[in-house]
């Protein structure tokens, strides 16, 4: 860049500055925006009486246009690609499952903590390619700690054999860490509040395959009000990793014929994953 381009440049960025307008000057158009007309270019500006240093500044050269001045010669200020919404809220840099469970501590976010005997975080392989996740504790994991230890806990732990893994080999964990009361669903504010711990959980872990148990999961992670029938045995692109949403294995005790639905869903995972089914 020439002396004299700079010279304007640094009037024109002095003046952004003094009127409080900076960082104006950074243009996120991307290079091959056209530029049809030559913005007018502004008069001298007038004298600032809230500020004492405000000497008096040349007039602001003309704006040079995308016609005008070739690609190059345009005083355009590199910047970083936006940040996408989920990488500013959700995403921490070497997140590990440990430290999210540090950062809830003996959390009193929402009401969820008034009546819980404990926190359950969630239990399994922090490296695992399959996570499941319910919708929150029920009264035996707010006693024992550990997601699904009930008899609907019981039955995820023969789906999870039947599918030739051990609970171990898995991850599982809720939306809520704390037992809703009388085992209702979780409120949308107390999901909003605890949601973010299972966001982190699932960027730490970051697993191949989701399968949300329930529409409680389902909905939260896919961010929809549609009923699971709607969705049921489809793949979705969950943040890298692929999504499945199936019966809870709660509903699956009060109706058994849904069994062989869930079983096809769970094949299909065993399909993405490459595993066979456990011989009997
Ligand atoms: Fe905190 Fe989640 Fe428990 Fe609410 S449910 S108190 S946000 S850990």
């Amino acid at each position: 860049m020439d002396p004299s381009t700079l010279a304007r440049l640094e009037a024109w960025l002095r003046y952004g500055e003094d009127l409080g307008l900076a960082p104006y000057f950074l243009n996120r158009a991307p290079n091959s925006a056209p530029m049809a007309t030559a913005a007018p270019a502004p008069a001298a500006p007038a004298p600032l009486a809230a500020k004492p240093k405000a000497a008096p500044l040349p007039a602001p050269p003309a704006v040079p246009t995308r016609a005008a001045t070739p690609t190059s010669a345009l005083p355009l200020i590199p910047h970083p690609p936006a940040r996408s919404l989920f990488d500013v809220s959700d995403r921490i840099e070497n997140d590990t499952l440990p430290r999210i469970r540090d950062d809830i501590g003996d959390c009193t976010r929402c009401r969820l903590h008034q009546a819980r005997t404990q926190i359950v975080y969630g239990v399994g392989n922090p490296k695992a390619e399959l996570v499941f996740v319910g919708e929150g504790p029920g009264h035996d994991e707010d006693v024992q700690g550990e997601p699904f230890v009930g008899r609907a806990g019981k039955l995820l732990t023969q789906m999870i054999e039947a599918m030739s893994l051990r609970r171990e080999d898995v991850y599982i964990c809720n939306v809520v860490k704390c037992r809703p009361p009388e085992n209702r669903l979780p409120e949308k504010d107390e999901i909003a509040t605890c949601s973010p711990f299972l966001f982190r959980q699932l960027a730490a872990i970051q697993p191949k395959v989701i399968c949300c148990l329930g529409a409680c999961a389902a909905q939260t992670l896919l961010e929809t009000n549609q009923g699971i029938s709607r969705f049921r045995g489809e793949w979705f692109d969950f943040r890298g990793s692929k999504l499945i949403a199936t019966y809870h294995p709660a509903y699956l005790l009060r109706n058994p014929n849904a069994k062989s639905e869930v079983w096809k869903d769970l094949q299909k995972v065993m399909s993405l994953l490459g595993l066979q089914p456990r011989k009997r």
